[in-house]
């Protein structure tokens, strides 16, 4: 009985069973025909549902503040007819505390501009329910137009799919039509039997006659369907134990057809005129019917009502569902079939069958509208998901950093892959938010960076390729700002004064005109000469010299072109040499896209505005008075956002088990945070959030990675991002492996390519032992955080168990909370829940205190950095060169002195040598340069000079990437 299982079904009447009582006395009873049939009083019934349903609808809203069903109805034209149903259903939304809005349009509206309104109520989140008033006028396709509702919203049940559900003996409608399910209701509230029953429905129209149909076959009718050409239509209403008149033809039916005691329930409603008067009559001749019938609809009265009382029931019905959609978040297992020896990781993925990303986005709770696919296994996570789920509470935040890494990498985005899998395993939901890796490392030395075995983030090609274009559209933002800088220096150098004011400050009908990109260009001098910036008729030479030069300091110049290729012969390069330059060539370098600053922007924004803004403040060089000037001045920086409005959504993967992944940006760990970005974690806090109607312990867990070690990533990742963010980490995770604490105990050198030394290969405790200082160490950094730690040990064939016991006992002493050897590389999540409980485990203790940051941004640039190299490193002292004494004076002049700092430093040592392993001592760090991020927000000392342009070696890894005649990537690792 598809009415009684909806989620309504207790908004039953209580006085059921008196009626149910009167009715069996009367029943199909022959006797009793003379008697006036009783009334269906489909009047009173619908103001009980709709008391009812108005009372679940305050329930719901009491619980959610959130809650607020909607219903939409689209009226074409002013029929008289349509215009008093319109004004019914919007009585009963408004008693019922359903929102309603009303779109009239005219008669001469189009299909197409209609259908294009359908879709925007479609794709509306604040729209539950949408209602197509018919009839339409005749230049529109009824059947085109209400085929175009989205089945969840087609409150009328008309759609194909919820008819076709219905028509179907196995499947349940998402809504029922409207006027059947009152059919329904009328029938069951007044408990007349259906089951062996003969129904005979006279009409089959989609509305009414089918559906009814379908409803009385599911509960057992036998059903007879007539129509226009039905024969002997008498004879067949003659047998029937309840007829349904849907024909549309005033007093069609008579007495005399009918079987003493039937049920009949007239839907027709027809105008007729009668003595001069319009009166409303139904499709049975009401004076002999009711006179033969057991049960009798009036009309008006009888059936009508109850479609309005039923079409609130829906619009219900559909708020509530697309409610239990958002907060869902089921996400399912992707089982995988393990091989020992594990296969190589581009076999894995091939083997694996992914979910389509629609699925994990529908798992996830995200709707259809909020995503924007790329093919079938990527999507682009749009900016409005954040909005409508901004109101929830965040999950747990989780930052995977490591201890100090071999040149192998100790495996962090495996291990963040095999967490988030293991955490679905414990019935919890995880989601993985990892930077986009650069095409550099990916053909150059290193690989890709989409975990590995069992543990991974897929496709991998698509992964460590170009995903969604994010580093192109980061490497056209950055390169447009260059040569807006470098071409603006070459017009102020060749123009005059005249000529810069007539083409920046154009006069249109005599009125100046500020172009939109340079407003706040205008706004600055104005207020710093006095001037009103509304005022443009009245503006002083001096003004709009001031305004048009900038002056720029071509030995000031900071930002270099980016491309995302392990180039290094474009480590310097001259520029300008054709003559159309005028001979005003300029020494310059690229960057890899990675580590521009428009990268930094993507990964620490906010939101769009958010973004906007940082690119404004980007400073690209100082005037000759050593001024800053900024992406603003240049009036560029709008467009760059243009270029960016698609990069800041984040990308929504999987893992190899269909986790939620999400990947967005990619800076540089070495001179920039080496996050992923702050909007994808903000996102995925949210959508792993509670509501506040739901438990705290529902709520999931986000695991986000800070590229290298705790005195790197992890100290950046609290310092900048956390702190630009706002968001606070429930616990870290440091990853260890065997090998790497070996090397820092004193193992023989790692050299990648070479054979791995039998140190590596073989039990050794004492090497371990010695190793476990550095683990240590990044513990104690994480303490000063005040946040919890877990050591993953990231396991390999080689280790032995005794090995790990050492490690375990060491960092438990020193105060984390567990360290667990993972397995997932070789097992997948399976291979990870012990870390995955150890971590849960974390985020569950009551931390006293709460999180802290290491230092105040109100202190002067050079105790910041003393204070990251004392606490972090273990340094005795920091040592500024003069020139970084200068940088930082000119920093303090132009007010940046309260950014945080972003250390430029290697992530093969605690300190700023590559060379000191394990728990360095005794050592100064000599901050050489120091460089400005003012958009990104932070200001980078370097520690040594930082190659901002990898190079290929000898061998790179393009060497084994290949691609088959049938399309197949080879080699890609
Ligand atoms: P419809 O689309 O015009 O369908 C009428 C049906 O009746 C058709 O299947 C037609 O057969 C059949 N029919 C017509 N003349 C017949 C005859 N002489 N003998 C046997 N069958 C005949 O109408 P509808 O939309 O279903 O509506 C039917 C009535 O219900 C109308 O009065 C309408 O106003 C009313 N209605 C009321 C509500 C409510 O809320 N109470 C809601 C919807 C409709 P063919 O298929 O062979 O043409």
């Amino acid at each position: 009985m598809i009415v009684s299982n909806l989620f309504w079904s207790r908004l039953v009447l209580k006085n059921a069973s008196q009626v149910k009582r009167k009715i069996n006395e009367r029943l199909f009873s022959h006797s009793s025909f003379l008697k006036a049939a009783n009334i269906l009083d489909g009047k009173q019934l619908s103001r009980k549902m709709q008391n009812s349903v108005a009372e679940e609808v305050e329930r719901l809203k009491r619980m959610d503040e959130k809650y607020h069903p909607s219903l939409a109805i689209v009226q074409v034209g002013k029929r008289e007819d349509s215009n008093v149903y319109v004004r019914m259903k919007e009585r009963a939304a408004k008693k019922i505390g359903i929102a309603y809005k009303h779109y009239a349009f005219p008669d001469s509206i189009s299909q197409s501009t209609l259908l294009r309104e359908v879709r925007k109520l479609n794709n509306d989140q604040s729209v539950h329910g949408i209602l197509v008033q018919l009839p339409l006028p005749r230049h529109l396709n009824e059947k085109t137009v209400t085929e175009s509702i989205l089945a969840e919203k087609d409150v009328d049940g008309f759609g194909a799919v919820n008819i076709g559900m219905l028509a179907k003996n196995t499947s349940t409608p998402i809504h029922v039509p409207c006027t059947p399910m009152g059919v329904m209701e009328l029938l069951h509230q007044y408990s007349i039997p259906i089951a062996g029953k003969n129904a005979v429905i006279l009409g089959r129209s989609d509305i009414v006659g089918n559906p009814v149909s379908y409803l009385l076959r599911q509960e057992n009718a036998t059903v007879t369907v007539c129509h226009s050409h039905t024969e002997n239509l008498p004879e067949q209403i003659a047998k029937a134990d309840i007829l349904v008149a849907a024909l549309g033809k005033p007093e069609f039916v008579r007495g005399e057809w009918l079987k003493p005691g039937a049920v009949v329930i007239d839907v027709g409603i027809n105008a007729i005129h009668h003595n001069g008067k319009r009166t409303l009559v139904g499709d049975v001749h009401y004076p002999s019917v009711s006179q033969v019938a057991g049960y009798i609809t009036p009309v008006p009265g009888g059936v009508g009502p109850m479609t309005v009382a039923m079409l609130m029931c829906n619009t219900v019905k559909a708020a509530e569902l697309l409610r239990n959609k958002s907060i869902l978040r089921k996400v399912s297992i992707n089982e995988i079939a393990l091989k020992d020896p594990v296969p190589s990781d581009i076999e894995i993925t091939k083997s694996q069958e992914l979910k389509k990303i629609t699925t994990v986005a529908k798992e996830l709770g995200i709707h259809e509208t909020e995503i924007e696919t790329y093919g079938h296994y990527k999507a682009k996570v749009d900016m409005k998901l954040y909005e409508r789920l901004k109101h929830r509470n965040d999950g747990h935040y989780i930052v995977v950093s490591g201890i100090t890494p071999t040149p192998f990498g100790e495996g962090k985005s495996t291990v963040v892959a095999g967490l988030v899998q293991a955490i679905g395993h414990l019935g919890k939901l995880g989601i993985a938010c990892v930077r986009q890796p650069s095409q550099g490392p990916t053909f150059g030395v290193k690989g890709g960076a989409a975990g590995g075995g069992y543990a991974q983030f897929v496709p991998m090609d698509d992964f460590n390729l170009h995903m969604t274009g994010d580093i192109h559209a980061v490497t056209a933002a950055n390169n447009l700002l260059v040569a807006a800088l470098e071409t603006r220096m070459f017009h102020e150098s060749t123009q005059s004064d005249a000529a810069l004011i007539r083409r920046l400050l154009p006069l249109k009908d005599g009125r100046r005109v500020i172009p939109k990109g340079l407003l706040q260009r205008w706004n600055k001098i104005c207020n710093n000469l006095g001037h009103d910036p509304s005022e443009l008729e009245n503006v002083s030479q001096e003004l709009l010299e001031k305004f048009v030069r900038l002056n720029i300091d071509p030995e000031t110049i900071t930002s270099n072109r980016v491309l995302d290729v392990n180039d290094r012969f474009l480590r310097e390069i001259e520029l300008g040499l054709a003559c159309t330059e005028k001979g005003r060539s300029r020494k310059t370098s690229f960057d890899i896209s990675v580590a521009s600053e428009c990268m930094s922007i993507l990964a620490l924004s906010n939101d769009l505005k958010d973004m906007r803004h940082r690119l404004t403040n980007m400073v690209i060089a100082n005037d000759k008075k050593g001024d800053p000037v900024t992406a603003g001045d240049l009036g560029v920086a709008g467009a760059m956002a243009v270029l960016l409005k698609d990069a800041i959504k984040p990308n929504l993967m999987q893992t190899l088990e269909g986790t939620p992944v999400l990947v967005h940006a990619g800076p540089f760990a070495n001179i920039s945070i080496g996050a992923s970005s702050t909007i994808a974690d903000k996102v995925g806090l949210k959508l792993a959030g509670t509501e506040s109607f739901e438990n705290a312990d529902k709520a999931g867990y986000v695991v986000t990675e800070a590229g290298f070690a705790s005195d790197m990533g992890m100290e950046k990742f609290f310092n900048i991002k956390c702190r630009s963010s706002g968001l606070k980490p429930s616990a870290v995770v440091l990853v260890a492996t065997v090998k790497a604490l070996k090397l820092h105990g004193g193992g023989p050198e790692l050299k990648p390519g070479a054979p791995l030394p039998d140190e590596y290969l073989l039990e050794n405790l004492d090497l371990v032992r010695r190793g476990c200082a550095n683990m240590v160490q990044h513990i104690r950094n994480s303490q000063k955080f005040n946040v919890p730690v877990v050591i993953a040990i990231n396991s390999f064939r080689t280790d032995t168990n005794k090995e790990y016991e050492i490690i375990r006992q060491e960092a438990l002493d020193a105060g984390a909370v567990d360290a667990i050897p993972s397995y997932q590389f070789s097992k997948g999540g399976q291979g990870a829940i012990g870390l995955a409980e150890a971590v849960m485990k974390a985020c569950s203790t009551p931390n006293e205190g709460g999180f802290k940051f290491l230092y105040d941004t109100k202190a002067p640039i050079e105790e910041k950095i003393t204070t990251i190299a004392k606490e972090m490193y273990g340094a005795k002292g920091v040592e500024f060169s003069p020139l970084a004494e200068r940088r930082m004076k000119d920093f303090k002049r132009q007010g940046y002195e309260r950014l945080p700092i972003c250390m430029a430093k290697t992530q093969y040592s605690l300190s700023h040598d590559p060379k000191l392993l394990n728990v360095p001592k005794d050592f100064v760090v000599p901050i050489r340069d120091m460089r400005l991020n003012a958009g990104a927000g932070f200001i980078y000392p370097l520690t040594a000079k930082i190659q901002t342009i990898p190079g290929l070696p000898t061998a790179p890894a393009y060497l084994n990437i290949n691609l088959t005649d049938d399309g197949e990537i080879l080699g890609l690792s």
